[in-house]
């Protein structure tokens, strides 16, 4: 028997058409690249979308094309998602800071027949566009009066022109809610890049998941300023999540410093934020410089990356802003766990909570997990076996885009298939999980693994470091030993041996770093994580002392 419901697909336009008609008058603020702040609402937004769609149709855009974008957070960026994924078409977010090959390789991978772009990229669109014979315009996201000339680009379009040519009486489709709404490629630290291709099912349901009160907790009372880039995983689902609840949205556009976050933060009274750790290591530290405190912010989702628990501390214990440590990724839409305290933790001291909150947290409805050995077996959730992290639900990826690689999913005994993350972790008895590593940066020594991402954190800890990374240094006895790498402080002294000092009484003896670099950067990867990669070239011909 079926159930008498009616039978409404789950389509991303209707997420934008419910902030259009019920929280109409709430605000989306842009830090435009033009230099002004822009304001507008939801009812604008919604009617500039439509109207684009209509141009993008009139243009030749069908249903599944492909539309590309490089571009910063800002309210058009917010217009081409809704566009393109209400219209029945695909939008591509691609992160301008990987090299230009990458992205020529991608545009052309993913077949995509338009690419728009904030100017800032003006350069890259210039080195690529000969090589993408596909996209057949080019459209920049700029006012009229600020529209580039390039005799290097073929089919330079102006946004705002080609807005024009659209129709505000163009309705939204209405179509199967599992045709692909968005494409977004891994950043490709092994090997070529590979898409994820999100439906309008699994990007509704996400946004729902995202909304939840222990998940990211949105609502109609909240300011919410993503630093995560529309083009990291969809500013982790916050584009769709935000008008699903009613929140005011505000786009920091391409000044992300601590400075212009900060004034952003307290001049549109922000409540909600999310980034990566390395965006409010920047952040705090101007904080922290100008003696400031924040007036409005509540809480921010940190994630796609170990969060130190030293800034986990720092938020709380010097600003009272609860950190939300998230993990997630790419294949994942990306959100997977995360780390708010239940009703058996009230009871706890601040030191057991914060324990709880530096873990990378308990799964959402909507994802299931497990950990497994190397033979596929279950292990058990005891908060120390760590194994390799599995996982499955509606908006967890099957397969890749135009997947070479075949079928990624790894089949249980009752015939599940499960999502192998690449991670390694543990998952304690209330079902918190905890990421000792990814698999390939897990230092093997003589038979057992040294977390990198503990002793990480252990060193970012000390008053003397402003960043510290550990990667694992062949070595003819032990197979591998950890090398730690450190970034000083300005104007601050620190030795070797202070280092390993300070992690005395802190970790098990055979954990201990055989030697400590001092660098003047660690290097970062085109979403502000660590690139282990280029690290472990850097120190290729690096020698452990004593060998
Ligand atoms: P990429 O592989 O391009 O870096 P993702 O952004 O999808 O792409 O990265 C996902 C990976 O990032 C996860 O598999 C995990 O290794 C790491 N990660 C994400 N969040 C966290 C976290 N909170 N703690 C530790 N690692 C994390």
């Amino acid at each position: 028997m079926q159930g008498l419901m009616m039978d409404m697909p789950l389509l991303i336009s209707s997420i934008l058409r419910h902030a259009a008609r019920h929280h109409g008058d709430t605000e989306i603020v842009s830090r435009r690249l033009e230099g002004d702040i822009h304001r507008y609402t939801y009812v604008d937004c919604e009617q500039r979308a439509r109207t684009l769609a209509d141009a993008l149709e009139q243009a030749g855009v069908k249903h599944g094309d492909r539309v590309a974008t490089l571009a910063w957070n800002g309210y058009r960026h917010m217009e081409i998602y809704y566009a393109v994924g209400g219209m029945g078409g695909v939008i591509h977010t691609i992160n301008p800071r990987l090299h230009p090959d990458q992205i020529a390789w991608i545009v052309n991978h993913a077949e995509d027949t338009h690419l728009a772009f904030d100017i800032t990229f003006l350069p890259i669109i210039e080195a690529i566009a000969a090589r993408c014979p596909k996209v057949r315009s080019w459209i920049a996201m700029v006012d009229e009066d600020r529209h580039p000339v390039s005799a290097a680009i073929p089919n330079l379009v102006n946004y705002e022109q080609l807005l024009r040519s659209g129709r505000s009486n163009w309705r939204w489709p209405e179509f199967e809610e599992r045709a692909a709404v968005a494409l977004c490629y891994t950043s490709g630290t092994t090997g070529n890049p590979k898409g994820a291709l999100y439906s309008h099912r699994s990007t509704v349901l996400h946004a729902y998941g995202a909304a939840l009160p222990d998940a990211m907790g949105g609502s109609a009372r909240d300011v919410i300023l993503p630093v995560v880039p529309m083009f990291h995983v969809n500013a982790w689902g916050i584009p769709y999540m935000a008008p699903l609840v009613g929140a005011k949205l505000v786009f920091p556009g391409s000044q992300l410093d601590g400075a212009s976050i900060f004034e952003l933060f307290e001049s549109e009274g922000v409540t909600f934020s999310a980034g990566v750790p390395t965006v409010w290591l920047g952040l705090l530290a101007h904080v922290r410089q100008q003696g400031a405190r924040f007036s409005t912010l509540q809480r921010t989702v940190i994630g796609g990356s170990a969060c130190p628990p030293a800034m986990i501390r720092a938020f709380r214990d010097d600003y009272g802003v609860d950190v939300i440590h998230a993990w997630g990724m790419t294949e994942m839409s990306p959100l997977g766990t995360l780390s708010r305290l239940q009703n058996r933790h009230l009871q706890l001291d601040d030191a057991a909570q914060q324990k709880v909150l530096e873990k990378q947290g308990h799964v959402i409805y909507g994802v299931d997990m497990k950990i497994v050995g190397d033979d596929g077996a279950d292990l058990p959730w005891d908060g120390k076996t760590y194994g390799n992290l599995l996982v499955r639900g509606p908006w967890i990826i099957q397969a890749y885009f135009k997947s070479e690689g075949g079928d990624p999913l790894q089949y249980d005994a009752d015939g599940a298939g499960w999502f192998p993350t690449g991670d390694v972790a543990t998952i304690d008895e209330q079902g918190y999980m905890q990421i000792t590593d990814r698999s390939k940066d897990v230092i093997k020594s003589g038979g057992e693994w040294i977390s990198s991402i503990d002793l990480e954190n252990l060193a970012i800890a000390h008053p003397a470091v402003a960043n510290a990374a550990v990667i694992g240094i062949a070595h003819p006895k032990w197979d591998e030993r950890p090398l730690l790498i450190v970034v000083k402080k300005p104007g601050v002294e620190v030795t070797r041996e202070d280092l390993l000092r300070f992690y005395e009484g802190k970790i098990a003896k055979w954990w201990l770093p055989d030697d400590v670099q001092f660098v003047d950067a660690i290097p970062l990867g085109a979403t502000g994580k660590i690139l282990k990669t280029r690290l472990r070239e850097q120190f290729r011909d690096y020698r452990l002392p004593g060998l």
